[in-house]
């Protein structure tokens, strides 16, 4: 039996960790502000994974970043505002509709040189990349797009990465419906499978966090 030594989060604790920790930009906190009055804004991942993914970035000191599932860009202009200078991001998602929403923000912050947007399926983009012999070449990846496609992803993101580089894979607690074994649906069963994968896989190092909806950080060996 693992005992739990996480705490839980009470609205007060969970107030107080952001008022003590957080360091939003103006230009990130508009973004989120906007983001809430368009329909599907849960998407969105929180500040406060923000914030990590831009440490994470910075302790490894990445340069060429992947990021799968755009949106409407809160993720990639934590990570873009992260990167030095000449760091750079390939996008990947197939909206128009939400990634004109992010181009305005990169805009805004200064980094969109750093942002290259691919518009389609993001499989494609990956296995472009790989054509290009790109494999090796990338230091972070962030998975956050359809669930369905997120071992392609890992399969793809693990090929192009060097060793020591790492892949963050968002929702991985989906709610709490992967430790419910009644919930079949693609999405669960998706998460569940990639999940159990990873926790196996002798490629990686990597660790399941319980920061909003689940993130696993994953280190290629
Ligand atoms: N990371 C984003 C953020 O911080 O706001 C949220 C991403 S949202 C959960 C998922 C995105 O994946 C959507 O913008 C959607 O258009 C995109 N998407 C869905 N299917 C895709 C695919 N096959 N290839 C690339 N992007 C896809
Ligand atoms: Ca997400």
């Amino acid at each position: 039996m693992i005992q739990k030594k996480t705490a839980a989060l009470s609205d007060e604790l969970y107030k107080y960790v952001s008022d003590v920790s957080l360091r939003e930009l103006p230009v990130q906190l508009e973004l989120r502000k906007e983001t809430a009055g368009m329909p599907h804004s849960g998407m969105q991942i929180g500040a406060d994974q923000g914030q990590l993914m831009q440490l994470l970035v910075k302790l490894i000191g990445a340069k060429r970043c992947l990021e799968i599932g755009v949106f409407t860009g809160y993720s990639s202009l934590a990570v873009a505002l992260a990167l030095p200078a000449d760091g750079k991001i390939i996008a990947c998602d197939v909206s128009e509709e939400y990634t004109a929403v992010a181009r305005r923000y990169w805009e805004r912050a200064g980094v969109a040189q750093k942002v290259d947007l691919h518009l389609g399926p993001a499989v494609d983009t990956l296995d472009g990349l790989l054509r290009d012999g790109q494999a090796g070449e990338f230091d972070f990846a962030f998975i956050d797009a359809d669930k369905t496609s997120y071992d392609a992803y890992y399969e793809r993101a693990l090929q192009l990465l060097r060793p020591n580089g790492l892949i963050t894979v968002d929702n991985v607690f989906w709610g709490g419906e992967v430790a419910d074994p009644r919930n079949q649906d693609a999405d669960t069963v998706a998460l569940r499978a990639l999940n159990a994968k990873i926790g196996a896989d002798e490629r990686v190092d990597a660790s399941m966090l319980p920061i909003c909806d689940g993130l696993t950080i994953v280190r290629k060996r």
